[in-house]
């Protein structure tokens, strides 16, 4: 089931809607009830929210467009109730790259206030005192509403450029420091820093603005596991496949029936397996596909049947972190690997975690 709402390809971009993101009309509408608002004003409040909206995705077409400068694509434009995100096939690792990508969405919402602002008399806001202003902006309404949109860009500038990596700001952050320090050690302080951030975030919102909190989860484990995806690469580099690849395992035959991988799987610690026949890899029985098919058509049946023949191979001299990033990306993670064309190994998560626990306890 899809859970988002298409809105659209733009250059080469799909932007989508998750389904939470409705929930912020059910709030605005919530929140306008509660201080007794009309129709009216729940009319431009919601108008707000989809031309705050309408800039966020101008703002991450910000970030869309500068990476594909540099040859990184992007999966999609996602709207959420807590902002827009811009899913990148990749980070970039030049920090220079980073730090424009990060810029150039905060820039987006500069030139919007730039643009806005011939069109509000902040002078007239400014003379004014507190009670006629509380009376003017107090809720939204279409004399007062280009200068919330001013204020709302200004706002998403200051908020984007607070360095809580991951957001904008933290980006910004990360990369220069990363000119400096390298970008494993920069990676940490900044995620370092991002997570204290979100903690203090979390705290706040909890007290003034349930969003916020929300955001703060979000900050915090976004800069936890990009953290622990660099460091984890770093502890790969200059490792190759071969490395790390479980070397003894057992083969199958498409003829075996199913039985008798389920007493491998009892007897071993061994979950998925590579079937071959005449020398040739056939399929990789998953055990996700055997507890299936037991089910349904019983254990005599032949893996033949159950086998998955779609697969990609590895090669024991690819460098270790692609195959981690592919297994990572691929919820089926486990690949046969050969030299020569012939099979010499297998590998999995598992194994390449325990490679990564052995690597951090000392230099293996
Ligand atoms: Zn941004």
């Amino acid at each position: 089931m899809s859970t988002s709402l298409n809105l659209g390809t733009y250059s080469g971009i799909k932007v989508q809607i998750h389904w939470t993101f409705w929930l912020l009309f059910l709030f605005i509408g919530f929140l306008v009830y509660s201080q007794g608002g009309s129709w009216q004003t729940l009319f431009w409040h919601s108008l707000f929210i989809l031309c705050i909206f309408f800039c966020v995705v101008l703002h991450e077409f910000g970030h869309a467009l500068t990476a594909r400068k540099f040859g990184i694509g992007t999966r999609n434009i996602t709207l959420l109730p807590i902002g827009g995100v811009a899913n990148l096939k990749k980070i970039p690792e030049n920090p220079k790259e980073e730090f424009w990508i990060a810029v150039a969405g905060p820039a987006v919402n500069i030139i919007i206030a730039l643009i806005l602002y011939p069109f509000i008399s902040l002078e007239t806001y400014s003379a004014m005192d507190a009670e006629t202003l509380q009376e003017e902006l107090g809720m939204i309404t279409s004399g007062n509403f280009l200068f919330y949109m001013f204020i709302a860009n200004i706002a998403l500038v200051l908020f984007n450029m607070i360095p809580a990596f991951p957001m904008d700001g933290g980006r910004v952050f990360r990369s220069l420091l990363a000119m400096k320090f390298g970008r494993v050690e920069a990676t940490r302080i900044a995620s370092g820093l991002g997570k204290f951030l979100a903690v203090f975030f979390f705290l706040f919102g909890l007290f003034y603005n349930i969003l916020l909190a929300i955001i703060a989860v979000f900050i915090w484990f976004g800069a936890h596991s990009e953290n622990i995806t660099i460091q984890q690469i770093d502890l790969m580099d200059g490792y190759r496949i071969r490395d790390a690849m479980i070397t003894e395992f057992t083969i199958l035959h498409p003829d075996d029936h199913l039985g008798i991988a389920v007493d491998r799987i009892l007897s071993t610690t061994e979950q998925d397996f590579i079937v071959m026949e005449h020398d040739r890899i056939k399929g990789i029985l998953f055990m996700a596909d055997l507890v299936s098919a037991l089910k349904t058509i019983g254990k005599h049946a032949q893996i033949s049947d159950v086998m998955d023949t779609e697969f990609s191979i590895l090669n024991t001299e690819e460098p270790l972190y692609s195959a981690y990033k592919k297994l990572k990306r691929d919820n089926r993670n486990f690949f046969p690997v050969t030299e020569y064309g012939r099979l010499v190994g297998v590998l999995d998560m598992n194994n390449i975690n325990e490679f990564l626990t052995f690597r951090s306890a000392f230099d293996y």
